[in-house]
């Protein structure tokens, strides 16, 4: 997609999110926007970043590593100071922890206990903290996120307790339904309101505080829930080329 369409269409979301924000009580600018550009070349976040865009999603590791090398080396050689900041939104094998916390600031889609300690393990070696969020199975046609609170729980246990120092939980994370209908999708996303109100009454230490909902066709209902954090890739970028 050209660079005038995506500065285009990163005007037209913002002006939707700050709409949502207004109509959801909530202050203006309050929700982060999180521009998902798997699948798109690395021009395009390179578009997106010039528009003023910062915060990046990526699903797979090898992807993103690939793409912002090529991205933070052409910024740097036009002397550019800051560069995108990156977050892992895509499920996550062990194997692929190692280079996610390297290449990143925050892995949103930790899923389990062994995930955290494998997390701790890479960012203790390198000197460097890192977020994450949990992602949690809301929706019954999605297969990713906890699927039972006690393992959750289990999970906060132990940040709770102290044993990842280099980890900062900073919130939860959902996937709706991809359906039509409005209810299950608004379900889905009070489920993890709440869910982060039981969490901050059990677990009063940990900064869980951000709420990561909302796609291209649900941040508005997302927004009006209570997301803090919205991940939008096709509204911004186009559709993607799985070939
Ligand atoms: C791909 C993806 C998105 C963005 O989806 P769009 O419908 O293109 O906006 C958001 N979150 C996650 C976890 C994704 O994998």
């Amino acid at each position: 997609m050209g660079s005038s369409m995506i500065a285009e269409n990163l005007n037209d979301i913002k002006n939707q999110i700050h709409l949502a924000e207004e109509k959801a009580g909530a202050k203006k600018d309050s929700v982060r926007l999180c521009a998902v550009s798997k699948f798109h070349p690395a021009q395009d976040v390179i578009d997106a970043f010039e528009a003023g865009q910062i915060l990046f999603g990526e699903n797979r590791v090898q992807e993103a590593n690939e793409k912002f090398t090529e991205i933070n080396t052409t910024l740097s050689g036009r002397g550019e100071k800051s560069l995108p900041e990156l977050h892992i939104i895509g499920t996550l094998q062990s194997n692929k922890v190692k280079k996610a916390v390297a290449i990143s600031s925050c892995i949103q889609s930790v899923d389990r206990i062994e995930l955290l300690e494998e997390i701790e393990k890479h960012c203790s070696s390198l000197g460097k903290q890192i977020s994450v969020f949990f992602e949690i199975h809301t929706a019954e046609d999605s297969k990713s996120g906890y699927q039972d609170e006690t393992e959750l729980f289990k999970s906060l246990e132990r940040c709770a307790k102290g044993d990842f120092p280099h980890i900062i939980p900073q919130g939860l994370m959902t996937m709706a339904p991809f359906v039509e209908e409005e209810a299950p999708i608004r379900k889905s996303f009070i489920t993890l309101r709440k869910l982060r109100e039981t969490v901050n009454e059990k677990y009063p230490s940990l900064p869980i505080k951000e709420l990561s909902m909302g796609m291209s066709g649900d941040f508005k209902i997302a927004i009006e829930e209570g997301s803090t954090m919205v991940r939008i890739g096709t509204a911004i970028f186009g559709k993607r080329d799985y070939q």
